[in-house]
């Protein structure tokens, strides 16, 4: 029996904000440069929702934890793959509203914050960089940034929206492919889609690329199988994102790896989430039990609020600013290859909010 459990965040901070939070400026720079200083070069960063805010990619919490789209409700893992007429229902539905939602998730852009995180990478500050976010954002600003961007310095753990595999053979393909396969068996969903990049008015897209459409027939849109199984002349099989749904398990290698880049590291820096999801949260509390030190800069509340004072010190911020004014202190006084590389892309992030998202910025 599963139990499923969205997480959600308490409407109130369990404790009194840190000290930290009122410095100025250059002063939670200087701390942070300080807390990089002790790390060592052994640091590992871990990001969520909100560092993908500016570039155009909703976050599923706003500011006082509660879903920012109240009448969002994500399709869960045992729907997704329930082998029946109402999962085949579900997966129309899940395909039609991911096709019309991946276009402005494949084209977005890093932001200055993606730009500043793969920096800290590059230089050697943080090298290793944990992510619960499926936008590709990280990778995409660190392969621009940097010419020995490795794959295995960013772990994604909640997977990726770049590539989808197919639940019989684990044949993995890229998105753009199965977009293709979708575009071809669909023609009019595909005119549909063309339209909304043609007029830029495309409809609400939710962080994991699924988008809201009301009064649709499904029944019309037609799911393909996967095209590798055909090639191989296997039984089709259904094709999934890599990504966790809610209520799905993280994969155990990536789960051990993560464990791994927390005991193996100095210290610990989370930038823009509320740490709402259990495998992101349980990484905070082992770097904890672990005596690491972690400092977290994000707004609003986050579920290792309880931590503040107890290991964790939070600086309740956005996290771009305080990694920008460090960078842009960081590189006047520093030398070599690697700087020169972080000076030519520091200032080309491109800043493309979502429509919706006025005042404050939300985190997720
Ligand atoms: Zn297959």
């Amino acid at each position: 029996m599963v139990r499923i459990s969205i997480p959600t965040l308490p409407a109130a901070p369990l404790v009194a904000p840190s000290g930290l939070s009122i410095l100025p400026l250059p002063q939670a720079a200087s701390h942070l440069a300080k807390f990089l200083e002790n790390g060592k070069g052994k640091t590992v960063m871990l990001t969520g929702a909100g560092v993908s805010v500016d570039s155009g990619i909703r976050a599923y919490r706003g500011e006082k934890g509660t879903y920012s789209n109240p009448n969002y409700k994500p399709i869960l893992y045992h729907e997704l793959v329930e082998n029946s007429d109402r999962g085949d229902m579900f997966r129309r539905r899940y395909w039609a509203r991911s096709f019309l939602g991946y276009p402005p998730v494949r084209d977005a852009q890093p932001n200055p914050t993606h730009i500043y995180i793969a920096a800290l990478q590059h230089l050697g500050l943080a090298p290793k960089l944990i992510t619960q976010n499926v936008d590709n954002l990280h990778r995409k600003a660190f392969s621009l940034l940097s010419p020995k961007y490795k794959q295995s310095s960013i772990l994604e753990l909640h997977g990726t929206l770049a590539k989808v595999h197919c639940l019989k053979h684990r044949h993995e393909q890229p998105r753009d492919t199965y977009q293709e396969d979708i575009a071809n068996l669909n023609p009019v969903w595909n005119e549909e889609s063309k339209e909304a990049e043609r007029t830029g008015r495309r409809p609400r897209t939710n962080p994991d690329g699924d988008v809201e459409l009301h009064g649709v027939d499904y029944r019309s849109f037609t799911v393909p199988p996967c095209r590798l199984c055909e090639e191989e002349k296997e039984d089709a099989s259904m094709v999934k994102p890599n990504v966790v749904f809610f209520g799905e398990t993280i994969a155990p290698a990536v789960r051990d790896e993560s464990l791994n880049l927390i005991t193996s590291s100095s210290s610990l820096l989370i930038l823009g989430t509320s740490l709402a999801t259990y495998s992101a949260f349980r990484l905070v509390k082992l770097a904890i039990e672990h005596k690491k030190p972690v400092l977290m800069i994000t707004t609003g509340p986050t579920r290792a609020d309880p931590f503040v004072g107890k290991g964790l010190e939070k600086m309740d911020r956005i996290a771009g600013e305080v990694l920008g004014k460090y960078l842009d202190e960081a590189v006047k006084t520093s030398t070599g290859q690697e700087v020169e590389d972080v000076k030519k892309y520091l200032h080309t992030g491109i800043v493309k909010r979502p429509p919706e998202v006025e005042g404050p910025r939300a985190e997720g």
